[in-house]
């Protein structure tokens, strides 16, 4: 049976126009940087981009080529067992160009890279060091993947030098078989988590969830407990928006107002802060929040 899908008003998305955004659009030019908020058309631009002040200013950057060993059902990189190789001087380039940007806050991400004896941890931990020697006040968010329970390597980048460990659960327990690539388990990802905490408490852990591919409410409750008891600090909801037909389909459109509840909830059980809505992806103003919550 054929079904009319269409998107309901609040995931219709302005054009980004703010003159900040502009502004620092112009300056990326020639940086030879690669932001996964411009190639992935990301509708937060204007809101990450162009906040009050560059200091707060949030950009999250590609590391690591764009082609994936995994193949999880919600996500659209490009997946090969045999990736290109690493270029060696990304972790230079990647820092001098960030330093010349001069950005608040950069969120660091990477494709899983299972073809790596390391899973690609010692370049991650390097662009790291030498963001942070090159540009000190800058703040730096790692999203990495689980490097395959190897918590050596989440050791490595959680001592790098960063500010905030995010890895991303994505979703509840029960659904992470059908949503998250075979390799990906619940609770391999809570022991990356516990592992960058147990590493340096003082780091900032977060994680995120989509919402809308079928997660119970009691599901879901049960994850952000499982969170909660690994002392993970931040949380972020976000609509699951499915990239083509040959990915896994909507569930639900989750209202506005539910995530909203969702958020109002993570905050009583003790999560630092939370972004939570339709639009959301769990780099959406992470350095204003960081800001406000961490350093005030
Ligand atoms: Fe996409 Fe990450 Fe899954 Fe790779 S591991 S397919 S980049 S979500
Ligand atoms: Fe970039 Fe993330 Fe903000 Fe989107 S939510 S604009 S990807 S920093």
């Amino acid at each position: 049976k054929k079904q009319i899908t269409r998107l309901p008003e609040w995931l219709k998305t302005p054009i980004p126009t703010n003159n900040n955004f502009k502004k620092i659009k112009n300056d990326l030019r020639g940086l030879g940087l690669h932001t996964v908020c411009e190639e992935a058309r990301c509708p937060n631009i204007s809101d990450c981009w162009g906040g009050s002040d560059k200091s707060a200013a949030t950009a999250t950057i590609m590391l690591m080529g764009d082609t994936c060993t995994r193949g999880c059902r919600f996500c659209s990189v490009k997946t090969s067992r045999a990736p290109p190789p690493l270029d060696p001087h990304e972790p230079e380039n990647t820092a001098e160009a960030l330093s010349r940007w001069g950005l608040g806050y950069v969120v660091l991400t990477s494709v899983d890279r299972d073809d790596l004896a390391d899973g690609g941890a010692r370049h991650f931990a390097e662009t790291i060091l030498k963001i942070k020697q090159k540009a000190p006040t800058m703040l730096v968010e790692a999203l990495t993947g689980d490097y395959a329970g190897d918590l050596d390597m989440v050791n490595l980048v959680a001592t790098s030098g960063l500010d905030v460990y995010a890895h991303n659960v994505e979703t509840v327990e029960a659904l992470t078989p059908f949503v998250r690539d075979r390799r990906a388990k619940f609770r391999q990802s809570l022991a990356v988590l516990n592992a960058a905490k147990k590493a340096k408490p003082e780091l900032i852990t977060k994680t995120s969830i989509m919402l809308g591919l079928g997660e119970t409410e009691e599901q879901l409750w049960e994850a952000l407990k499982e969170l909660r008891k690994i002392e993970v600090d931040v949380v972020t909801f976000g609509q699951y928006m499915r990239p083509t037909k040959r990915h896994m389909k909507v569930e639900e459109y989750v209202t506005p107002a539910t995530f909203e509840l969702w958020r109002q909830r993570a905050l009583d059980m003790g999560f630092l802060y939370c972004a939570s809505g339709p639009l959301v992806r769990s780099s959406y103003k992470a350095g204003e929040a960081f800001i406000e919550n961490v350093l005030k």
